[in-house]
């Protein structure tokens, strides 16, 4: 894969709720030079969701001849849909010479460890419970009801994989969480 040297690559993972998503869209405001990776998906648009900011959404179909042709650093199958992160979107951006982004899961983000010539900064987002990441999908209210509690099922298996990520932060209070992950990112850029 193609690398900059002065181009950092951030995992944000999370159970589905945690904050993830806002914290990412918060640091690509905050930073102009950090993009986030689009990526694709055969989930169905939320109401709010626009083709090509949120994600690109595509038919089962659609997914699978991309599989197929090896368009995809990494690909999962979660909650009965596909998602991955295409090769062509991440060497655009670093072509550009922005810093990325990556919101993903644990395992797309054990399949992009596997590149070893990426320098990749691994973050994991916690809501401080499983009561309140009920409250939040409920509040968030995107989703139908079956699909919040399908999410919690995935809870205690994502937190399995905390440990494969190189920070931990809990997101007890956006602010503060944000501020955490901003320290890591700022303080990885200075390595660079
Ligand atoms: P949502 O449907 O809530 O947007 O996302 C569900 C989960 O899919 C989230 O954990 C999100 O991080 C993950 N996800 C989104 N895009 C990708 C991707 O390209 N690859 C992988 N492996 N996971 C993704």
């Amino acid at each position: 894969m193609l690398k900059k040297d002065d181009s950092i690559m951030v995992i944000l993972s999370s159970p589905s709720g945690a904050g993830k998503t806002t914290i990412s869209k918060k640091i690509q405001q905050k930073y102009q030079n950090f993009k986030i990776s689009v990526s694709h998906t055969t989930r169905k648009p939320r109401p709010n969701e626009v083709e090509g900011i949120d994600y690109f959404f595509l038919s089962n179909d659609q997914f699978k001849d991309k599989i197929k042709n090896n368009e995809f650093y990494e690909y999962a199958k979660i909650f009965g849909n596909y998602y991955g992160t295409s090769k062509k979107s991440v060497i655009d951006l670093l072509k550009n010479k922005n810093d990325v982004l990556f919101d993903i899961d644990w395992q797309g983000t054990q399949q992009l460890s596997k590149h070893s010539e990426l320098k990749l900064t691994k973050i994991f987002i916690l809501p401080p419970s499983k009561k309140e990441l009920k409250k939040r999908l409920i509040q968030r209210n995107q989703d139908k009801p079956e699909i919040v509690s399908e999410r919690l099922n995935f809870y205690e298996n994502d937190l399995k994989h905390k440990d494969d990520y190189d920070f931990v932060v809990i997101n007890d209070n956006l602010e503060a969480c944000f501020k955490k992950v901003e320290e890591i990112i700022l303080s990885e850029k200075r390595k660079v």
